[in-house]
């Protein structure tokens, strides 16, 4: 007689300790520029009062103060005119103290977000978002990558080793998201499909991936029957729900629950691709800074 099994088969991902060793070996090498006489340094725009986007730039600023990286925090109100935002960000740009400036986005809707991102130098873009930073991650020789992606590559690479010939499906093709993320497991030497709203027989397609990476926002939208027994499940998204009684609950893109009967593991929300990505602004930051360094050095 066969019994299924109701209970959970998938590992759960922690991504909060690799978070640790990312940003244990971004500390030790703010240690050795110090010791240069370099201090890594990062700007924080925030623009307007969403609540989500001051807990995130919050949560940077004690990571960068926990890594040893100098912070400046500017934060402004939501009238803040476009053209005072790009004069701030010029400034920025030729401030030889800073390496990273990073802009909270959503921008209030008066904001052209192109504009702003475009603004920023390529060099000191630590999100990775530029147009020269995402055009060099599609060609294989980007500078800076962008955070969230980046984690959770380092988070499949962890759990999977070597992800040459996987079949990975990354859900969403958002700027932010879903194109950098295929495009590092391209470089991976996955084969790589991207789904998105019109996409046809999508439940069909995920179901045949060794690895899934969930970045839709949309709650819990993705249960066991888009996952193949054995992959490996990221989710990217967040999602705050509000429960009959009032209080209000963070739920990722993935439906838990269900997917983890099924899956070899599994990111959870929150404590899976949050502190990665925070992880990984740190890492970039400091690289950012080792290569203004060189740059500095050789002029
Ligand atoms: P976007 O809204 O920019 O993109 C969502 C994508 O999902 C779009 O490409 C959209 O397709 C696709 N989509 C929507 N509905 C479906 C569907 N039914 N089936 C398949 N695809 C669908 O979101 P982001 O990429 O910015 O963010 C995604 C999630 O990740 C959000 O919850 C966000 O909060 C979270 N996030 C988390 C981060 C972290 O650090 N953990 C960092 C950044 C984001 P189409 O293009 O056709 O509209």
């Amino acid at each position: 007689m066969t019994t299924l099994t109701t209970q959970p088969v998938a590992r759960a991902i922690d991504g909060r300790a690799s978070a640790e060793k990312v940003l244990l070996q971004a500390q030790q090498q703010v240690e050795q520029l110090k010791k240069q006489g370099i201090q890594p340094a990062l700007a924080v725009i925030l623009v307007g009062e969403d609540p989500a986007s001051q807990v995130y730039v919050r949560n940077k600023l004690r990571a960068a103060e926990k890594t040893g990286i100098k912070s400046l925090a500017l934060r402004f109100n939501a009238q803040l005119t476009q053209q005072e935002l790009l004069a701030t960000i010029d400034k920025l740009n030729r401030d030889e103290q800073i390496n990273g400036i990073l802009v909270q986005l959503p921008l209030p809707a008066h904001i052209d977000e192109r504009a702003v991102v475009k603004a920023i130098s390529p060099l000191k873009d630590v999100d990775g978002f530029h147009p020269e930073n995402a055009g060099g991650l599609l060609q294989g020789h980007s500078v800076i990558t962008p955070c969230t992606p980046l984690g959770c590559l380092l988070l499949l690479q962890q759990e999977l080793g070597d992800l040459s010939g996987k079949h990975a499906v990354v859900i969403g093709r958002s700027n932010i998201v879903g194109k950098p993320m295929a495009s590092l497991l391209l470089q991976a030497h996955c084969s790589v499909t991207t789904l998105h709203s019109r996409s046809r027989d999508a439940v069909t397609l995920s179901r045949q991936a060794d690895i899934v990476i969930a970045a839709v926002g949309r709650p819990q939208m993705i249960d066991a029957s888009w996952i193949k027994p054995g992959a490996v499940v990221i989710d990217v998204g967040i999602n705050r729900l509000t429960l009959a009684d009032g209080s209000t609950r963070l739920v990722g893109d993935i439906d838990y629950e269900s997917v983890s009967l099924v899956a070899a593991a599994i990111t959870p929300v929150p404590g899976g691709v949050g502190p990665m990505t925070i992880a990984c602004l740190m890492q970039n930051t400091v690289s950012a800074a080792l290569s203004h360094a060189k740059t500095a050095a050789r002029t």
